[in-house]
């Protein structure tokens, strides 16, 4: 339900039939009172208005050229030659070949000799196989691009000191971009990271839901062929491992709490119904809402899989590729970001969002000071994330304008990161915070 108080200030709590609909009529939204510096808030919404069209244009293209993880070479183009006839320094193929980076850095002239600060944004590119950008982030590219010469023009105009360090991430869907980009040092610099992304919600809301941690899990079971009719008793059935270890898995899943998820599929080589299979292989995703929770709960899943490996004589193998973490949202990020958008683009809820998949972004949030705000567009019902409708979604004139909206906000939040020392502390004082809860969690999940 979105209401409005004398002051102008939306307030939404959104119960689950709420989201956004193409057909839905616009609401009203009104400025209120209690926005940091509103005379660079002012100069951020004429930046990101002059550069509406141009980055329609960019967003359409992008759409229009999916690219799948690590495949990015077009969007790595387009975008790096936007940024830099905007005056960006741009590194090109940076860390990895489709990722690159644009900074900025300016120096006003009461500039004092302490260090200015560093703001990190992402630009995310990559698509989905067979729905194209079924994830929106086309959105997302022209979102981080859009912050950045916004920052970058505020700080020319109002001579502000601070440096902006704009990074065109690759591979989020199942390739762990950011992940290898944070290994190889590319968030170093950052004293904070803002980036966003498209969902369904409520029309014009944003959301600071967080995401579910997620570890992965690959299975090997090796045994030994045999023809299946002559002498089975020959055999080591790796097919049947696999099957005793899904149904393991299984099993498990009823003890595990609602917000758990554990899935997974299993494959082999060469195959044939008269030959007892010698080899099996099994993927598995394992999530839960923390860190924490995601580790004690791969711990659970792994005897499945010695069990099944026990009961069918198989020899198992286990590999654990990178993991992905929840979502830790800045407290005064957020805060900022709930105020400055209530007072100016809709209402802010903690329900919506990417509030059950996982982003690679989680990690940075455990690194550094990070904001990840959902942002919601128009869906058509059972037509969100990785779907055909939602990939037409991501091409809507309404999806373009909340980009922008979320965009203008994550600008505003970012000059304060840079300018403003006082909030500064309490984006760090939020962090430490924060890590203490994380200590804490991992101690409960006995860990
Ligand atoms: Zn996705
Ligand atoms: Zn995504």
């Amino acid at each position: 339900m979105t209401t409005t108080t004398e002051s102008g200030v939306y307030t939404a709590a959104a119960p689950p039939d709420e989201a956004w609909r193409p057909t839905d009529a616009d609401l009203p939204f009104r400025a209120t009172s209690g926005i940091w510096r509103p005379e660079i808030l002012e100069k951020i919404e004429e930046t990101i208005a002059r550069l509406d069209a141009a980055l329609r244009e960019v967003s359409l293209d992008l759409h229009a050229h999916p690219e799948l993880k690590y495949e990015e070479h077009h969007a790595h183009e387009v975008l790096t030659n936007f940024i830099e006839k905007e005056g960006f320094e741009v590194e090109r193929h940076f860390h990895l070949p489709t990722a690159w980076r644009a900074t900025f850095s300016h120096k006003g002239p009461k500039s004092s000799s302490k260090a200015s600060r560093t703001l990190g944004i992402n630009s995310e590119m990559d698509a989905l196989p067979g729905v194209g950008h079924a994830c929106g982030h086309n959105l997302i590219a022209i979102s981080g691009v859009a912050v950045a010469i916004a920052v970058k023009e505020a700080l020319v105009e109002f001579g502000l000191d601070g440096k902006i360090s704009l990074l065109g991430t690759p591979a989020e869907e199942g390739g762990y971009g950011k992940v290898k980009l944070l290994e190889k040092g590319a968030y170093k610099d950052m004293d904070a990271c803002l980036m966003c992304h498209p969902a369904p919600g409520p029309q014009w809301s944003a959301s600071l839901s967080s995401c579910l941690a997620l570890n992965r899990a690959k299975v090997n079971f090796k045994g030994h062929s045999a023809h299946a009719g002559l002498s089975p008793w020959e055999g080591v059935n790796a097919l049947d491992a696999a099957v005793l270890a899904y149904n393991n898995v299984s099993v498990l899943r009823q003890q595990v709490k609602p917000t758990h998820r554990i899935h997974g599929i299993f494959h082999g080589d060469e195959w044939a119904a008269n030959i007892i299979p010698d080899n099996s292989e099994m993927e598995w995703l394992i999530r839960a809402p923390t860190r924490a929770e995601a580790d004690a709960l791969s711990e659970r899943v792994k005897p499945c899989f010695r069990a099944a490996g026990m009961a069918t004589g198989c020899e198992v193998a286990l590999n654990e590729p990178a993991s992905v973490y929840d979502l830790r949202q800045n407290k005064a990020l957020g805060d900022e970001l709930t105020n400055l958008y209530q007072c100016r683009y809709g209402s802010v809820n903690y329900g919506w969002g990417i509030n059950s998949a996982s982003t690679d972004f989680g990690n940075v949030t455990y690194e550094l000071p990070s904001l990840h705000p959902g942002f919601a567009i128009p869906t058509v019902p059972n037509g969100g994330n990785h779907t055909h409708d939602f990939t037409k979604s991501t091409k809507t004139e309404a999806a373009h304008k909340a980009t922008l909206n979320i965009s203008k906000a994550l600008a505003a939040i970012g000059v304060r990161v840079v300018e403003d020392d006082e909030f500064y502390a309490q984006v760090k004082e939020t962090f430490e915070e924060d890590k203490k809860k994380r200590e804490e969690e991992f101690k409960q999940a006995g860990l």
